[in-house]
Protein backbone atom coordinates (compact mmCIF):
# COMPACT_ATOMS: atom_id res chain seq x y z
CA UNK A 1 0.00 0.00 0.00
CA UNK A 2 1.27 3.30 -0.75
CA UNK A 3 0.62 5.46 2.74
CA UNK A 4 2.21 8.75 1.25
CA UNK A 5 -1.21 8.77 -1.38
CA UNK A 6 -3.53 7.38 1.67
CA UNK A 7 -2.98 10.22 3.76
CA UNK A 8 -1.41 12.72 2.02
CA UNK A 9 -2.24 12.74 -2.08
CA UNK A 10 -1.67 15.79 -3.66
CA UNK A 11 -2.22 17.69 -0.41
CA UNK A 12 0.03 21.23 -0.45
CA UNK A 13 0.37 23.53 2.06
CA UNK A 14 -1.89 25.95 0.20
CA UNK A 15 -4.38 23.89 -0.24
CA UNK A 16 -4.44 22.84 3.12
CA UNK A 17 -4.82 26.42 4.72
CA UNK A 18 -7.42 26.82 1.74
CA UNK A 19 -9.29 23.82 3.58
CA UNK A 20 -8.55 25.66 6.63
CA UNK A 21 -10.58 28.87 5.53
CA UNK A 22 -13.05 26.58 3.85
CA UNK A 23 -13.94 25.01 7.53
CA UNK A 24 -14.07 28.52 8.62
CA UNK A 25 -16.87 29.75 6.52
CA UNK A 26 -18.75 26.81 5.99
CA UNK A 27 -19.29 26.07 9.80
CA UNK A 28 -20.18 30.30 10.11
CA UNK A 29 -22.89 28.92 7.49
CA UNK A 30 -24.14 25.99 8.94
CA UNK A 31 -25.16 27.83 12.67
CA UNK A 32 -26.40 30.66 10.72
CA UNK A 33 -28.74 28.55 8.40
CA UNK A 34 -29.92 26.41 11.23
CA UNK A 35 -31.25 29.53 12.80
CA UNK A 36 -32.71 30.40 10.18
CA UNK A 37 -34.43 27.37 10.29
CA UNK A 38 -36.46 28.98 13.37
CA UNK A 39 -35.47 25.67 15.78
CA UNK A 40 -34.41 25.68 19.13
CA UNK A 41 -32.93 22.99 19.99
CA UNK A 42 -32.60 19.68 18.01
CA UNK A 43 -33.80 17.49 20.81
CA UNK A 44 -37.39 16.56 19.30
CA UNK A 45 -37.37 16.49 15.45
CA UNK A 46 -40.04 15.01 13.30
CA UNK A 47 -38.80 12.95 10.56
CA UNK A 48 -39.29 15.36 7.97
CA UNK A 49 -36.67 17.96 10.14
CA UNK A 50 -34.26 14.98 10.53
CA UNK A 51 -34.57 14.90 6.39
CA UNK A 52 -33.69 18.57 6.09
CA UNK A 53 -30.83 18.38 8.74
CA UNK A 54 -29.36 15.22 7.07
CA UNK A 55 -29.70 17.23 3.73
CA UNK A 56 -27.78 20.21 5.23
CA UNK A 57 -25.35 18.24 6.55
CA UNK A 58 -24.43 16.84 3.17
CA UNK A 59 -24.09 20.02 1.74
CA UNK A 60 -22.21 21.38 4.42
CA UNK A 61 -19.49 18.87 3.98
CA UNK A 62 -18.25 18.01 0.63
CA UNK A 63 -17.18 22.15 0.50
CA UNK A 64 -14.67 22.09 3.46
CA UNK A 65 -12.41 19.77 1.53
CA UNK A 66 -13.62 19.71 -2.37
CA UNK A 67 -11.49 22.60 -3.94
CA UNK A 68 -14.12 22.03 -7.09
CA UNK A 69 -17.27 23.44 -4.99
CA UNK A 70 -16.83 27.09 -4.41
CA UNK A 71 -18.39 28.18 -1.50
CA UNK A 72 -21.17 30.10 -3.56
CA UNK A 73 -22.54 26.93 -4.64
CA UNK A 74 -22.83 25.26 -0.86
CA UNK A 75 -24.83 28.80 -0.30
CA UNK A 76 -27.37 28.63 -2.60
CA UNK A 77 -27.89 25.28 -2.02
CA UNK A 78 -28.40 26.04 1.52
CA UNK A 79 -30.36 28.94 0.72
CA UNK A 80 -32.90 27.12 -1.29
CA UNK A 81 -33.41 24.58 1.33
CA UNK A 82 -33.79 27.16 3.73
CA UNK A 83 -36.46 28.17 1.97
CA UNK A 84 -38.11 25.34 0.93
CA UNK A 85 -38.12 24.18 4.56
CA UNK A 86 -39.70 27.75 5.83
CA UNK A 87 -42.41 27.37 3.03
CA UNK A 88 -43.09 23.74 4.19
CA UNK A 89 -43.54 24.97 7.97
CA UNK A 90 -45.51 27.76 7.19
CA UNK A 91 -48.16 25.19 4.91
CA UNK A 92 -47.84 22.88 8.00
CA UNK A 93 -49.13 25.34 10.27
CA UNK A 94 -51.83 26.55 8.36
CA UNK A 95 -52.92 22.89 6.40
CA UNK A 96 -54.09 20.11 9.16
CA UNK A 97 -53.80 17.49 6.71
CA UNK A 98 -50.31 18.84 5.01
CA UNK A 99 -49.02 18.58 8.65
CA UNK A 100 -50.44 14.88 9.38
CA UNK A 101 -48.61 13.94 5.97
CA UNK A 102 -45.09 15.05 6.90
CA UNK A 103 -45.15 14.61 10.83
CA UNK A 104 -47.73 12.16 11.04
CA UNK A 105 -50.45 12.07 13.86
CA UNK A 106 -50.81 11.55 17.22
CA UNK A 107 -52.40 8.39 17.77
CA UNK A 108 -54.00 7.50 21.14
CA UNK A 109 -52.39 4.41 22.75
CA UNK A 110 -54.31 4.02 26.20
CA UNK A 111 -58.03 5.32 27.00
CA UNK A 112 -59.56 4.52 30.26
CA UNK A 113 -56.70 2.40 31.19
CA UNK A 114 -56.63 -0.14 28.43
CA UNK A 115 -55.03 -0.16 25.04
CA UNK A 116 -56.60 1.35 22.00
CA UNK A 117 -57.07 -1.71 20.04
CA UNK A 118 -57.17 -0.47 16.74
CA UNK A 119 -53.32 1.02 17.64
CA UNK A 120 -52.29 -2.54 18.73
CA UNK A 121 -54.07 -3.96 15.17
CA UNK A 122 -52.42 -1.48 13.25
CA UNK A 123 -48.96 -2.40 14.84
CA UNK A 124 -47.25 1.09 14.99
CA UNK A 125 -45.16 -0.02 17.77
CA UNK A 126 -44.77 -3.24 19.68
CA UNK A 127 -45.81 -3.66 23.31
CA UNK A 128 -42.66 -3.43 24.79
CA UNK A 129 -41.92 0.04 23.12
CA UNK A 130 -45.29 1.34 24.60
CA UNK A 131 -44.65 -0.28 28.07
CA UNK A 132 -40.98 1.05 28.14
CA UNK A 133 -42.12 4.68 27.79
CA UNK A 134 -45.01 4.36 30.10
CA UNK A 135 -42.58 2.57 32.87
CA UNK A 136 -39.92 5.49 32.31
CA UNK A 137 -42.90 8.33 33.12
CA UNK A 138 -43.20 6.28 36.46
CA UNK A 139 -46.39 4.23 35.62
CA UNK A 140 -46.58 1.07 37.41
CA UNK A 141 -50.03 -0.29 35.67
CA UNK A 142 -52.52 0.30 32.97
CA UNK A 143 -55.30 1.42 35.62
CA UNK A 144 -52.63 4.30 36.38
CA UNK A 145 -53.52 5.84 33.04
CA UNK A 146 -56.53 7.82 31.66
CA UNK A 147 -54.65 9.04 28.46
CA UNK A 148 -51.82 7.67 26.43
CA UNK A 149 -50.88 9.55 23.20
CA UNK A 150 -47.88 8.98 21.27
CA UNK A 151 -47.27 12.13 19.73
CA UNK A 152 -45.72 12.73 15.97
CA UNK A 153 -41.99 13.90 17.14
CA UNK A 154 -42.29 9.69 18.87
CA UNK A 155 -42.38 11.10 22.48
CA UNK A 156 -45.38 9.70 25.04
CA UNK A 157 -47.41 12.20 26.67
CA UNK A 158 -49.67 10.31 29.85
CA UNK A 159 -52.23 12.01 31.59
CA UNK A 160 -52.50 10.29 34.77
CA UNK A 161 -56.01 9.38 36.91
CA UNK A 162 -56.16 11.26 40.30
CA UNK A 163 -55.12 8.58 43.53
CA UNK A 164 -58.21 7.85 44.42
CA UNK A 165 -59.67 7.09 40.93
CA UNK A 166 -57.06 4.57 39.53
CA UNK A 167 -58.12 1.18 38.73
CA UNK A 168 -57.24 -2.20 38.60
CA UNK A 169 -54.77 -1.99 35.56
CA UNK A 170 -51.83 -4.03 33.55
CA UNK A 171 -48.92 -4.38 35.18
CA UNK A 172 -45.93 -2.70 33.05
CA UNK A 173 -42.96 -4.13 35.23
CA UNK A 174 -41.38 -7.40 34.03
CA UNK A 175 -42.07 -9.29 36.96
CA UNK A 176 -45.70 -8.88 37.78
CA UNK A 177 -46.46 -9.23 33.58
CA UNK A 178 -46.58 -12.68 33.74
CA UNK A 179 -49.22 -15.30 32.57
CA UNK A 180 -51.05 -16.92 34.90
CA UNK A 181 -51.50 -20.92 35.36
CA UNK A 182 -54.70 -21.06 37.23
CA UNK A 183 -57.26 -18.61 38.92
CA UNK A 184 -58.09 -17.48 41.87
CA UNK A 185 -61.16 -16.29 43.69
CA UNK A 186 -61.85 -12.58 44.07
CA UNK A 187 -58.92 -11.60 42.31
CA UNK A 188 -58.73 -9.27 39.16
CA UNK A 189 -57.35 -10.31 35.81
CA UNK A 190 -55.68 -7.84 32.75
CA UNK A 191 -55.86 -9.65 29.19
CA UNK A 192 -51.92 -9.02 28.42
CA UNK A 193 -52.70 -8.60 24.62
CA UNK A 194 -55.20 -5.40 25.42
CA UNK A 195 -54.90 -4.57 29.43
CA UNK A 196 -59.45 -5.22 29.63
CA UNK A 197 -59.41 -6.44 33.43
CA UNK A 198 -62.32 -8.86 34.42
CA UNK A 199 -62.81 -11.60 36.76
CA UNK A 200 -61.83 -15.11 35.84
CA UNK A 201 -63.88 -18.36 36.34
CA UNK A 202 -61.47 -20.37 34.12
CA UNK A 203 -57.86 -19.85 32.90
CA UNK A 204 -58.72 -20.53 29.01
CA UNK A 205 -61.79 -17.78 29.64
CA UNK A 206 -61.13 -15.53 26.62
CA UNK A 207 -61.26 -11.62 26.46
CA UNK A 208 -64.01 -9.94 25.80
CA UNK A 209 -62.74 -7.28 24.37
CA UNK A 210 -59.87 -8.77 22.24
CA UNK A 211 -60.26 -12.77 22.54
CA UNK A 212 -56.91 -13.45 23.50
CA UNK A 213 -56.23 -15.81 26.65
CA UNK A 214 -53.19 -14.58 27.84
CA UNK A 215 -53.79 -13.15 31.55
CA UNK A 216 -51.89 -11.93 34.23
CA UNK A 217 -52.88 -10.49 38.34
CA UNK A 218 -54.19 -7.04 37.97
CA UNK A 219 -53.03 -4.53 40.04
CA UNK A 220 -54.48 -0.86 41.36
CA UNK A 221 -51.61 0.15 43.07
CA UNK A 222 -51.95 3.99 43.20
CA UNK A 223 -49.13 6.58 41.33
CA UNK A 224 -45.74 7.39 44.34
ZN1 LIG B 1 -57.88 -8.34 25.63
Amino acid sequence: MDWTSLFIHDTTWSFAAEIFLRCIFMYIMIIVFLRLTGKRGVRQLSIFEVAIILCLGSIAGDPMFDEELPLLQAFLVMATIITLYRITTLLIMKYQPFEDLLEGKSLYIVEDGQLVLEQIKKGKMSHDEFFAEMRQQGTEHLGQIRVGLLESDGKFSILFYKPEDVRYGLPLFPKAHQPIRHVEENTYYACLHCGNVSGLKDINERCQRCDACHWTIAINTPRT
